[in-house]
């Protein structure tokens, strides 16, 4: 059973279509994160230093009723150009006459880009039809796009089956770097889970108490934890009836012999605005009127101490509301910490998923953990052991 590769295809005077992740933010019409296209650049060259025509699908944000300006793949295409130094020609649908002439017509050296493929409704239905109009653009699929590879989605799963198809490099690299670092990790082996909600993590919270030594609760969803160990949360974002829930998660951990590790500080603020008057308080003393938005200084004294006894450390989701400062704090302190020991050979780190990638950028500490996942739901799943389809189309 081995992933099928670029290796195993001749790729001369080949049409190449590729499936990229283009779902890169954007404000003002200026892309403001470009890690995804960075990492889609190898494959694109390699195809074209073989002698193949690049021929690039994506999906780009959540339309739901067919061509939308805004979620237009063409946004990113500049910004693609650039990191790649080649020209990128754009086709304004992904399928029938126009996207099929733009392939006829593509010049050798040059890569085209067609528009987002959610902008038919087979797409997300992994329509075989729909498939197969996408099928006609190329000789042969190449699947670079783990961050979507958790979706059954027809230009991730269902054109696999219909054409040679096999995985890109980056596609390949975050398999073996997150199987190499993760299937058999060096204990002691430590979480860190953060993010808004304990509903969209819970199945990650359960699987992870079984291989894990330890795991660090942060952001929005350890104010569930602490409402379910009765603490006053004051008005602070919790999912109430999911208390149960997390009071199970703490009995099973002990059973389990899991350590969890929850804020023992909190930073509350009366209102949720940048630079807003705060307070640093016992983590069982909001007020009624305050929100919890970051973790304490005793909190992140307490994650560095258990980040010393570790010797892999994984790590989804921030400790705070961290896009508005000074909420940032606990996360980019543990970001840094994790950083400086990953730098001096103490422990193996590996990240994942869109928040927590901007979240880590924004302390510069992203490019000194050992690695950084692209995907954020497909990096979850994967966690969670689940088979992903975009992954297992691509095996023999
Ligand atoms: P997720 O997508 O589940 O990883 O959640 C990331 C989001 O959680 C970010 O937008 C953070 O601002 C948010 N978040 C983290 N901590 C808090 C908190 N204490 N209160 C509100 N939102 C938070």
């Amino acid at each position: 059973m081995a992933l099928r590769t670029l290796d195993d295809f001749n790729l001369k005077d080949k049409n190449v279509l590729i499936r990229v992740d283009m779902n890169v933010p954007i404000h003002n019409g200026q892309v403001t994160d470009s890690t995804r296209l960075s990492r889609a650049v190898p494959t694109i060259l390699e195809v074209l230093e073989k002698g193949g025509k690049p021929i690039l699908l994506s999906h780009f944000g959540r339309p739901t009723r067919g061509f939308d300006l805004t979620m237009s793949t063409q946004q990113a295409a500049t910004a693609l150009s650039n990191k790649l130094k080649k020209r990128v020609h754009f086709a304004s649908s992904c399928i029938g006459e126009t996207a099929q002439s733009a392939v006829k017509t593509l010049p050798v050296g040059d890569v085209l880009l067609l528009e987002n493929t959610r902008f038919h409704q087979g797409e997300k239905k992994n329509d075989p039809e729909f498939a197969s109009e996408l099928a006609k653009l190329g000789d042969i699929f190449v699947s670079d796009t783990f961050s979507t590879a958790h979706r059954a989605h027809a230009s991730v799963e269902a054109i696999a089956h219909i054409m040679p198809s096999c995985a890109g490099r980056l596609m390949e690299e975050e398999i073996s770097k997150l199987e190499n670092a993760l299937s058999t990790p060096e204990k002691p082996v430590m979480a860190i889970v953060g993010g808004a909600k304990v509903s969209s993590k819970l199945l990650l919270l359960e699987n992870l108490i079984g291989p894990m030594d330890k795991i660090v609760i942060g952001g929005g969803m350890a104010n569930t934890f602490l409402a379910a160990k009765g603490y006053n949360i004051g008005q602070s974002l919790c999912e109430h009836d999911m208390q149960d829930t997390a009071r199970s998660i703490l009995d099973n951990a002990t059973k389990m012999d899991c350590e969890i590790i929850l804020p023992i500080d909190i930073v509350v603020a009366k209102e949720f605005t940048a630079n807003t008057n705060f307070e640093i308080l016992p983590s069982n003393s909001c007020p009624n009127d305050s929100i919890i938005l970051d973790a304490g200084p005793e909190t992140v004294k307490l994650i560095k101490k258990h980040l010393n006894n570790s010797k892999t450390i994984i790590w989804n989701g921030p400790l705070g509301a961290f896009e508005v400062p000074p909420f940032n704090k606990a996360t980019d302190e543990a970001a840094k910490y994790v950083a400086e020991l990953t730098q001096l050979g103490k422990i193996l780190s590996v990240a994942g998923g869109g928040d927590t990638v901007s979240a880590l950028n924004g302390s510069s500490s992203a490019d000194k953990f050992t690695y950084i996942s692209t995907a954020g739901g497909a990096f979850l799943e994967w966690l969670e052991g689940k088979t992903l389809p975009g992954v297992s189309v691509l095996i023999s």
